[in-house]
This record gives structure tokens, sequence and C-alpha cells, in this order.
């Protein structure tokens, strides 16, 4: 189930609040400590005003709730409130025989029996789940994983606890988010939601529901994923998620939050997942744990796409795919021989290699000519410094590969006195946003632009190919596009 946390400050925002999110939402949790205090008396009519189960809960401070009153006054509110007709009351981990305990029995309104831990993960974390299960309570346990490794014990709560059957759990902040998405492969009843976040790490219901179908999550859906640090920025589940449900493949795709690429094929194996997309810092690290690899993938050396193969995990580069494919004609053709590549980085890394494998003559230019002159001698490319771009102003493509330009870098151009003119080709592989400055000079002079959002969808329509044997859904790739920033 999905549940929405609803953070109104009153009974009848709240009531909106939920019917704003009604196709999206299972279950809500009415959060008395968010409501305004001249609402909180209220509290009881609530569940008689939607049509899904409630939960009670008044969160104190040390819980991540904003309650300010006394520990008396907070038990008195949740049992007068234990009035209304919730099917759930959340009751602190450390609150022994009180009095809203013995009216929710009475009235058969279920206790679910939480502890949050915001600066970790709790050493008994299996045994507290346990303990309290077997007083017939439902346990809820909210940790904070601070690494992939934390990760794989809160995932493994499945296995432990198998015969557990009612318990929610979820990991909090970054790292955790994994563990909300695939909240039933955890074996957690539902997953919390909210439109404005009130714990670390919270989505919002229609992304829980419309990107990810989390609920719709079982046995045989397949497990794909993007590695990186940072990650959770990363355009890339709305471009896969959207494909698999398009063709009616079982899968999922989500963000992984990576300290350690070595961990992280452990959680790989643990979760079955059956392939990922890799972003920055971890292209070239994932290298060592790949059984085989494409030709690409060995002279760039660096690897975006890992996908199982049997028994081992391959590895490919969609990057070096998605650049030169708007090109491959033009430099067939003879009318693009000659480029020039600003950057030195991993990116320019498989754009050098793609135009030398089809016969393109580059000259790269990067800040530090250094990285620039030992790029050009494994591809047997020419290197000068990036104070020197206008003496290269007569070639017929120009690329753009550093990260100069980006949000929220927007005013600044990598080559600021370069003249361009109307008969080349501009690329530009920065996509936020999708005309940056210098972008904006090659139009006003009339070059045809190539952009980086294009060229980021293209490498992952191969990815989609790799994962699932399939093109990605032509009646969706108009939708591909982000926001105007
Ligand atoms: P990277 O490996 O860190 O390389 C960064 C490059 O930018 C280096 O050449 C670096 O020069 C240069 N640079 C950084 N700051 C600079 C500055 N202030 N002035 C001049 N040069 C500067 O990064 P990457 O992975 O290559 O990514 C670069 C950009 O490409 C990012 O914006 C990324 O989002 C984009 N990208 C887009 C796609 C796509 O599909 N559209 C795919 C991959 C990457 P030094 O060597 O001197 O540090």
């Amino acid at each position: 189930m999905i549940c929405l946390v609803l953070t109104g400050g009153t009974i009848e925002e709240n009531v909106s609040l939920y019917e704003r999110n009604k196709p999206y939402v299972d279950i809500v949790e009415l959060r008395l400590d968010l409501l305004h205090e001249s609402s909180r008396s209220r509290a009881s009519i609530f569940p008689s005003l939607v049509d899904v189960p409630v939960i009670l809960t008044v969160r104190r401070q040390i819980d991540g709730g904003v309650y300010e009153g006394s520990e008396r006054s907070r038990l008195a509110l949740i049992e007068s409130s234990l009035d209304g007709d919730f099917a759930y009351v959340d009751l602190e981990d450390d609150i022994k025989r009180s009095a809203p305990e013995h009216k929710a029995r009475e009235k058969h309104i279920r206790i679910i029996r939480s502890k949050h831990d915001f600066q970790g993960m709790p050493s008994d974390l299996y045994h507290r789940i346990a303990k309290i299960s077997a007083k017939g309570e439902i346990p809820k346990l909210a940790v904070t994983p601070r690494s992939i490794l934390d990760l794989i014990t809160l995932f493994r709560v499945r296995t432990e606890l198998k015969d557990v059957q009612e318990k929610i759990i979820l990991g909090m902040g970054d790292y955790g988010l994994p563990s909300r998405i695939l909240y039933k492969r955890l074996g957690s009843l539902w997953t919390y939601c909210a439109d404005n976040p009130v714990a670390p790490g919270q989505i919002s219901p229609q992304q829980m529901k419309e990107l990810y179908r989390a609920d719709r999550v079982n046995e045989r859906t397949q497990i794909f994923g993007v590695i990186g640090n940072p990650v959770l920025h990363s355009f890339s589940p709305r471009i896969q998620n959207p494909g698999f449900h398009g063709i009616n493949f079982n899968a999922i795709y989500l963000p992984f939050l990576v300290d350690s690429v070595r961990s992280f094929f452990i959680l790989a194996e643990m979760l079955k997942i059956s392939g990922f997309s890799v972003t920055v810092p971890h292209k070239q690290q994932v290298l060592p744990y790949l059984g085989k690899i494409t030709r690409e993938v060995k002279q760039i050396g660096s690897c975006n796409t890992v996908v199982r193969a049997k028994n081992l995990w391959m590895g490919i580069n969609t990057d070096y795919y998605g650049f030169i494919e708007p090109l491959v004609t033009e430099i067939d053709n003879k009318n693009i021989q000659s480029a020039l590549v600003i950057g030195a980085g991993g990116a320019a890394r498989s754009v050098v290699w793609a135009l030398r494998n089809h016969g393109c003559k580059v000259t790269i230019i990067n800040r530090t000519i250094e990285k620039a002159q030992q790029l050009a001698e494994e591809t047997m490319s020419s290197y000068d410094s990036l104070e020197h771009a206008s003496s290269y102003s007569s070639v017929d493509l120009i690329i753009q590969t550093t990260s100069v330009g980006m949000i929220p870098d927007r005013d600044s151009d990598p080559i600021p006195d370069f003249t361009f003119n109307r008969n080349q080709i501009v690329y530009e592989m920065v996509y936020r946003p999708k005309y940056t400055k210098m972008l904006q000079r090659a139009l006003e002079s009339g070059c045809r632009l190539l952009f980086g959002i294009d060229m980021l969808v293209r490498q992952g329509k191969h990815q989609f190919e790799a994962f699932t044997g399939y093109h990605y859904p032509k009646r969706l790739e108009h939708s591909l596009q982000l926001e105007e920033d």
C-alpha cells in the first residue's frame, strides 16, 4: 500500500490533500503534531471524512515530529482522538501500558509500534522487529542507512524475518530511497509518501504510483537502476520506467546512491538486479567487476551500462552510440571531416573515440592541457589549450563536453572568443539548460545545433534495448524532455 502522510494544518486542508492524491494512495496517516493546536481537538472526525483507512500519529520531536506539549498531554490527545474510527494508532516503542494503548485494544484499533533512528541503524534491528511482532502489534522501523552496506542489512530483513508477516520497514535519507520504493521486496506493509516531505527521502505519492509503480512490484518484477554519487537528480528513471510500462515489461528502474561499487555488486546479487546504468563517479570503478566488455568500453575505459548476461556482468557504453548517431550520415558523406572537442574528461573520451572510429579528424582543447595531450595521444588526435580555441574556427563540428554552462553556472561559456560560422554544427553535451550560453551564440550565428538532452535520451533508449531486448516505444519519445529551468 502507498501511505500519504497528511501534512496540512487543519482538518479541511488534510481532506483536500487526500482528495488531490486519492488516485495514488491506499491509506493515510493523520499527523496531529502537524495540525494547528485549534484543530487537534477535532481529529476524531477525520476518519469519517475520507474513504481509506487512517493512521493516528502524534509525533514527538525526538522522533522527527513537532509536538511541543508535555508527554502527558500528548498521550491524552491520542486517547481522546481514538474516539474516531481510526484503523491504526502509531505508538512509540518506549511507551508502555499507556491509556491510548488500552483504548486502542478495546476499540480493535491496530497498534503500530514505531522506532525511529535518524543517525544510523540499530544493531538489534531484526530482534526488535521480532519482539514487537510477538506481542501482536505491528513493528515499524524507520532507520537511516549511511552506506550501501547498511542498505544490504535493511534488505536482509526480508529473509531474516520472513515469518513476520506484518511489519513496516523503511530506510530514510538518500541511501534509503530504494527501500522506500522497493518496500514490497522488504516485506513492508506500506511505504510513506508526502507532497511536502516530512521525513528525509520521502517522495510524492504520484511519483511512487505513476513513475515507479511501486505497488505493482511482485516476485517476477525485474529490478534495474542507476548508480552514482550524487544520483537522485538523475533523469534516467523518467526514461526507463515509462518505457517498461509502455511495452508491458514487468520491471522497475530506480536510483541507488552508491558509496562503494564493490558493495553495490553484493546488493545487486542479493536483489537479483538485472542491469543498471552507471554515472559519475563510478564509470571506471565498475570495470574490474565486469566479465565481458565491448570494444568501445575497452577503448574509452569507462562503462555506463551493465547488464546481467547469464552468470556474468557485461559492460557497454551507450554514451558512445547516443553521441555519434546523429552524425554518422554527415561523416560518411564527408560533410563533417574535422571536429573541435572542448574538454578531455569522461564525456570527451566517448566523443573522441566515436569520432576517431568513424574517421573524423579531431582536435581536443582543454583547460588542463596535459589531459588533452593524453587523450590525443591515445586516439591519434591533435590537442591544444582552451585559450587557443579561436585558431580552430574553420572546423565542421564543435562539441562542448565540459560542465561549463551547466546550471547553476548558466552564464559561462568555455570559448567566449570563438566565432561560429553558419556552416558549422555545434553539439552541446550539457543538458540543463537546453540552450547554454555557447549554444545561444551558435544559434545567433545560424549554426545547426545538437542538444545534450537529445543525446541523453538517445543513450537511454540504447540502455532500454540492452535491458529489455525491445525498442523504446516510439509514441513515448515526445514526452522525454526536461521542463525548462
Ligand atoms: P568530467 O570527467 O569531470 O570532465 C569535466 C571536463 O570539464 C574536464 O575537461 C574539465 O577540465 C572541464 N571543466 C570543468 N570545469 C571547467 C571550467 N571551469 N573551465 C574549463 N573547463 C572546465 O565530467 P564528464 O563526465 O566529462 O561530464 C562533462 C559534462 O558532460 C557534464 O555537464 C555532463 O552532465 C555532460 N554529459 C552529458 C551527457 C549527455 O548524454 N548529454 C553524457 C555524459 C556527460 P579539466 O580537465 O581542466 O578539469
